[in-house]
């Protein structure tokens, strides 16, 4: 299981908690519960999209009472920074054809919604059944299109966040709770 790096271990990088592994948790086994609940009995393929909702899809699935195949996609979206790249592509593709699924895709975190509204209308080119949504981090203040995942994550404000999934450069995705950086950290990479 991931997750031994804690808080304290970084004290010196991180201005503040933003999410509890309690409440992560909390929001998982509750999600879990009724994924579990609304498709018993019927297919399901779970997307992961890399690299940032690996630890979401496997503590999700973990917690499922049903049973699932498990896919991944890895797409373009922010580079080393933190701004997004605008459009999306697909880096490295599905290994099935999701044709006549049901498909739910697992994500680290919505913020404009680009990437997942974009990747939801390919599942749906691609012949899905059903094409459904669950990101675990939700930034609702950034929406520029459209977009509400039907499994609604942890509610979280305007800032840049690191931790379980979520990285900076490709460094603390292995955070065990979710955290705003110190501006230092950032100021280091221009330097
Ligand atoms: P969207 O297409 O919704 O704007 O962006 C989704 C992607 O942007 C996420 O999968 C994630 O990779 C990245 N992203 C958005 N907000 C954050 C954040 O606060 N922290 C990190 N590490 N990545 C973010």
């Amino acid at each position: 299981m991931m997750g031994l790096m804690k808080i304290s271990d970084i004290a010196d990088q991180v201005e503040r908690e933003l999410v509890s592994r309690e409440e992560i948790d909390r929001k998982i086994a509750e999600t879990a519960k009724q994924i579990s609940h609304d498709y018993a009995g019927r297919d399901l393929l779970l997307v992961g999209v890399l690299k940032g909702a690996a630890s979401t899809l496997v503590a999700l699935a973990d917690a499922l009472s049903i049973d699932v195949e498990i896919d991944y996609v890895k797409l373009s979206s922010y580079g080393a920074g933190t701004e997004s790249s605008g459009t999306v592509t697909v880096r490295n593709d599905l290994s099935c054809d999701v044709r006549g699924r049901n498909v739910l895709v697992v994500e680290d975190i919505v913020d404009t919604g680009r990437t997942l509204a974009w990747f939801c209308k390919e599942l749906d080119r691609r012949g899905a059944a059903s094409v459904e949504t669950f990101a675990l981090f939700d930034k609702p203040a950034r929406r520029t299109i459209d977009f509400h995942p039907k499994y609604q994550g942890i509610l979280i404000p305007d800032v840049f966040a690191v931790g379980f999934g979520l990285d900076y450069a490709e460094k603390y995705r292995n955070l065990d709770s979710v955290a705003v950086l110190k501006p230092s950290v950032y100021s280091k990479e221009t330097n």
